[in-house]
């Protein structure tokens, strides 16, 4: 273990390869220690691993994305899509190959995930590959594509692409929290037993979810 880095924004840029966010360098990181909740493995000079902690606050107008810009098209438009003013992006469920906590969830709110997933509330974050399960890869579990799970009497295959993001109902201050998951969390919940925090259960359960048609268009220019 070589410590942990924190690089500046301008000294990296992202890519999902081999099914991990990886992070090229342009510098040389100067200094190793462990920052907020954003983690960076270092497996080289030139990659670091990322494991976004649970509950990790983006910066205020952070873009719907774990990293980098969502650009959407709205009619003859294209731009990037931001989130509705007020809002502030929290993440759950970036586990890489760590469960944090075991337990079970609320069937409601399963089922509410599930609605979410069957109504293709996800969003596809692009240029950006499918990942799979590295808690399975870690168990030496075999792990495709599409991760299968077993819901009531259903079976739904789970793409690991993209992400959902969900908007609490309830309002703090003048904020509201839009929680951002990664489209494997069903698989997370059924299979590992993973146990998100309360709050999130909470928005699931009575908040809204969000697709591209949510967000603001900013930067617009005509298609080309
Ligand atoms: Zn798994």
């Amino acid at each position: 273990m070589r410590g942990w880095i924190v690089l500046r924004r301008a000294d990296w840029r992202a890519a999902w390869i081999g099914g991990r966010l990886q992070l090229s360098l342009s510098v040389r990181p100067r200094h190793a220690s462990l920052s907020g909740t954003i983690l960076y493995w270092p497996v080289s000079i030139n990659e670091v691993l990322v494991f976004i902690a649970d509950l990790h606050e983006f910066p205020s107008g952070h873009s719907p994305v774990p990293d980098g810009e969502l650009y959407i098209v709205r009619g003859a438009l294209v731009g990037r899509g931001v989130l509705p003013d007020g809002v502030v992006l929290r993440a759950i469920g970036w586990l890489g190959d760590n469960v944090p906590r075991v337990g079970d969830t609320a069937a409601q709110c399963i089922a509410r995930l599930v609605d979410a997933h069957d109504r293709g509330f996800v969003f596809k974050d692009h240029s950006r590959g499918w990942h799979s399960c590295e808690v399975c890869e870690r168990l030496g579990v075999d792990t495709h594509v599409y991760h299968e799970v077993h819901w009531a009497d259903r079976t739904l295959q789970l793409y690991g692409h993209g992400h959902f993001i969900v908007l609490a109902k309830r309002r703090l201050l003048r904020r509201r929290v839009a929680y951002m998951f990664p489209a494997l969390l069903l698989h997370y919940l059924l299979v590992h037993h993973y146990r998100p925090p309360d709050e999130f259960v909470t928005a699931v359960l009575v908040g809204q979810f969000l697709n591209e048609d949510s967000l603001r268009l900013v930067d617009a220019e005509p298609l080309p």
